[in-house]
């Protein structure tokens, strides 16, 4: 499961943004996720539990914010979400675009109680 070692990569950004500010106790934790990462957050959850035992962020509340799919159009420059498995472009019809969104992920920000 990926989503372990990514897990494990946000609680050490959650850890070191809390000891730069002095904080010893995180509540919610608000990550921003891309429909393109293939990261499930539940599966995230999951594992953050356990691994945040004994850390700043134990007992913290995750939040997600799922992004969509966000496709620019090589001829028009258009900027559209694709319907489902349709990635040409909405208003020229052009199949040739770029990737503009859905593969985030980042710790958007922290509430400290
Ligand atoms: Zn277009």
């Amino acid at each position: 499961m990926h989503e372990y070692g990514i897990t494990e990569s946000l609680l050490n950004i959650v850890e070191q943004k809390a000891a730069e500010a002095g904080v010893e106790r995180v509540a919610v934790i608000r990550i921003v996720v891309g429909v393109l990462t293939g990261f499930a957050p539940d599966s995230i959850e999951f594992y953050f539990g356990p691994m945040s035992q004994n850390t700043v962020a134990e007992g913290a509340t995750l939040e997600f914010e799922e992004l969509p799919v966000q496709l620019r159009c090589r001829v028009c420059k258009s900027l559209f979400t694709p319907r489902e498995r349709d990635w040409t472009c909405h208003e020229c019809g052009s199949s040739e675009v770029d990737i503009e969104g859905g593969r985030e992920l980042y710790i958007k920000e922290m509430e400290v109680s």
